[in-house]
């Protein structure tokens, strides 16, 4: 997707703190942190929201969710505990529509959110 933000960050055409990468998931530093830990963790495919999901993406969303806990313990926030979020569309505040996992932490953070 040549006009997608986070395609450009996978494709190191706009710069951005990489934490992880390998050949299907790419994690990078949100440039607006919401707690001293945040994270997003996204597919190098461009998927535009959770509702365009299929059967065959399952693996590929459990390896989003193993690699934001992953980089949760490796950030020493595991124990402490951290969030993590998906938006979906309007709604939700979903602003970048290339999925992407959000983990949060490093603070305590309020629960329902706003
Ligand atoms: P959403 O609201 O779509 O769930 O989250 C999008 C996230 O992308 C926001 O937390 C926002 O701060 C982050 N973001 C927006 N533009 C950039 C950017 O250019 N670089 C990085 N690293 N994060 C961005
Ligand atoms: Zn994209």
């Amino acid at each position: 997707m040549a006009e997608c933000l986070f395609c450009k960050i996978i494709n190191r055409e706009i710069n951005a703190t990489i934490v992880y990468e390998d050949d299907r998931i790419v994690a990078f530093n949100d440039i607006t942190p919401q707690g001293p830990t945040h994270v997003l963790v996204v597919p190098r495919r461009h998927i535009p929201t959770l509702n365009d999901l299929e059967p065959g993406d399952d693996q590929l969303v459990g390896e989003l969710i193993r690699r934001a806990a992953a980089i949760a313990k490796s950030k020493g926030i595991a124990a402490g505990g951290y969030r993590t979020v998906f938006n979906t569309n309007h709604d939700s505040g979903q602003t970048i529509f290339h999925i992407h996992l959000h983990l949060i932490g490093g603070r305590a953070l309020h629960w329902p959110p706003g």
